[in-house]
């Protein structure tokens, strides 16, 4: 596998792995084969081809050289036949003319005879018999030149004689017989090189046929070979195409993430540079918190210090408030003995007064009777604060009695109003009898509500002016019978002066009271009735608070435990509520 870096690696600086292209790799062999086999089997084929026409071209020449002797033998028998015809003419004849043909043929033996010893080869018989025939041809060519001259020069009968001594005619037949041998020869000489000829030509087509299959076979080779080469050389060509597609592909990507990655970069670098700032800028925080950790040092030690301090008050504190609730105690038993020692007295007087007041101790005049009346009403006013301080004093000190049980809200509304009623009707104040459920039921002390409920319903005529209204309303929160967290609320409203909102709370504090001027003196009290009823209300797991609005009036809100269902109880008597309850009577 070859690895290659292309152009985004170096700027990336990192080195992808490019396979390279799978190549056709041929063999030895076959290389061998593919170059030099066709050039080897060709040359070998022309250089056959070659030696069998070259043989044939020499077999051919032979064969016609064969046949050029052949023909010389026949012309040199021709030339002798019309050499020995103008012989016999002119010894016939006498007449030089008739010699013509003699002469040419004479002429032409020589050229023909020479023409006959080239074509016939250098054979050693066949060079002895051409021997042979030359010393025959000159035996004849002389015997018929010794004719002609004894004809010249003796006459025709000599000349016949000469002729008659067969010497000619055996010079003749021997010339017949050697040329008969030499073409025999010739011919069968001709017949061996035709039959080489034939031989060779039939191996130079052999060889050509041979050579020619061999190379369509080796051609059909080596195009399948060159067909394979090619097609691998294509799919290796449409591999390397995609895997350069796959690197221009993979290049764009590296671009891409090289772009990014300098972007990240820079970010960080930007981000380091804000972290260097933000370094210092913390480690001048980190400064200025030491400097502060170390006033925080100084200011826990005085803290600490602070705090033994208030840990020695909380002590000195714990012990005041033991000292505290001592006297507590001390003078709620003081309030306790002095309120009933008071009371006694009281009671005596006014006993007193009832005495007189029936004149059993004789007539009095209207003047004696009016100060037994400021007298008697002086003592009740007395006792009923002497009442109060002592409820007050029981319930600080957890001595109060509560006799908690369902009690019907219709029964006790009906003692309330038989006591308030007369008082609104006497200041001209529209009372609006409570509109609550009949079966409604609370859990309380029946004379501790109806306590209460006489000390809100009092304030409400004693604060309100002639022609305002008072109403009282029931509503119920939270879940059914006696369900946890059911709550009874009663509010009663008034039309009158109203309270400020910073007073709302103090009311509740004993002997507290607001604008005590605006008061008339028949009517003020001493401010406990509220702090009574708060404490009474809390005592019975409920609660009083107030709303106001200056000159509009004021809301007193009573919160009370739901009861369970009617069950015939018995009212309490009103007789005794009034006595105990009312502090502004
Ligand atoms: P007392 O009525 O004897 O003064 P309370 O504790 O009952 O004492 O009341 C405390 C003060 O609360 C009263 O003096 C009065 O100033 C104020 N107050 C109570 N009820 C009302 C009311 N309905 N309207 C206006 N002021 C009220």
């Amino acid at each position: 596998m070859d690895t290659r870096a292309g152009p985004a690696d170096r700027r990336s600086g990192r080195s992808i792995r490019v396979p390279a292209p799978v190549g056709v790799r041929l063999t030895t062999l076959q290389r061998l084969g593919a170059t030099g086999g066709i050039a080897a089997i060709v040359l070998l084929l022309g250089l056959l081809t070659y030696a069998g026409l070259s043989s044939t071209r020499s077999a051919r020449e032979t064969v016609i050289r064969t046949h050029r002797a052949i023909e010389a033998t026949q012309a040199v028998l021709q030339d002798i036949t019309n050499a020995e015809t103008g012989q016999r003419g002119f010894l016939l004849s006498a007449n030089e003319r008739y010699l013509a043909p003699y002469h040419q043929a004479l002429n032409r033996l020589t050229a023909d005879t020479a023409l006959l010893r080239t074509f016939a080869g250098t054979d050693p018989v066949q060079t002895s018999e051409l021997d042979s025939l030359a010393t025959a041809v000159q035996t004849k060519v002389a015997e018929l030149g010794l004719t002609i001259t004894i004809m010249r020069t003796r006459g025709p009968a000599a000349a016949r004689a000469e002729v008659d001594s067969d010497r000619g005619k055996r010079a003749m037949d021997d010339i017949r017989g050697l040329l008969r041998k030499i073409a025999t020869r010739q011919q069968t000489l001709l017949d061996q090189r035709i039959a080489e000829s034939d031989r060779n030509y039939n191996l130079a087509e052999v060889f050509v046929v041979v050579g020619t299959t061999t190379a369509i076979v080796i051609a059909l080779m080596l195009n399948t070979l060159l067909t394979r080469f090619a097609n691998e050389q294509a799919d290796a060509a449409n591999r390397l195409d995609a895997q350069n597609r796959e690197l221009a592909d993979t290049n764009h990507k590296l671009s891409d993430l090289t772009v990014e990655l300098e972007l990240q970069n820079q970010q960080l670098q930007d981000q380091a540079v804000e972290m260097e700032s933000q370094q210092s800028h913390l480690q001048e925080q980190a400064a200025t918190m030491e400097v502060q950790s170390e006033e925080l040092r100084a200011t826990i030690e005085q803290l600490e210090h602070q705090t033994s301090l208030a840990e020695k008050a909380r002590e000195v504190a714990e012990e005041a408030t033991k000292s505290a609730e001592e006297a507590n105690r001390a003078k709620s038993l003081f309030l306790t003995t002095m309120s009933h020692e008071l009371r006694t007295p009281l009671n005596a007087i006014g006993g007193y007064v009832d005495l007189l007041a029936l004149e059993i101790r004789g007539p009095l005049v209207d003047a004696q009777r009016e100060d037994l009346r400021r007298i008697k009403k002086s003592g009740q006013h007395l006792l009923s604060l002497i009442n109060d301080i002592l409820n007050l004093a029981k319930i600080e000190s957890g001595q109060l009695d509560l006799h908690v049980r369902d009690v019907s809200l219709a029964v006790v509304f009906e003692n309330v109003d038989t006591l308030v009623a007369p008082q609104f009707n006497s200041k001209g104040i529209a009372y609006v009898f409570p509109q609550c459920d009949p079966m409604l039921r609370v859990r309380a002390d029946s004379d501790k509500l109806q306590q209460i409920l006489l000390n809100v319903l009092s304030n409400a005529c004693k604060f309100t002016g002639a022609g305002g209204r008072v109403t009282v309303d029931c509503d119920t929160k939270g879940d059914g019978d006696h369900g946890s967290g059911a709550m009874v609320s009663i509010a009663v409203r008034d039309t009158g002066r109203g309270i400020a909102q910073d007073k709302l709370e103090k009311i509740f504090e004993p002997f507290v009271q607001i604008d005590r001027h605006l008061t008339g003196v028949s009517q003020q009290g001493v401010g406990l009735g509220l702090a009574i009823s708060r404490d009474l209300a809390r005592s019975m797991s409920g609660d009083l608070v107030a709303e106001s609005v200056i000159g509009v009036g004021t809301t007193f809100v009573l919160t009370i435990p739901r009861g369970g269902a009617v069950s015939g109880e018995l009212a309490p008597s009103p007789t005794r509520a009034s006595t105990d309850s009312i502090s502004t009577a």
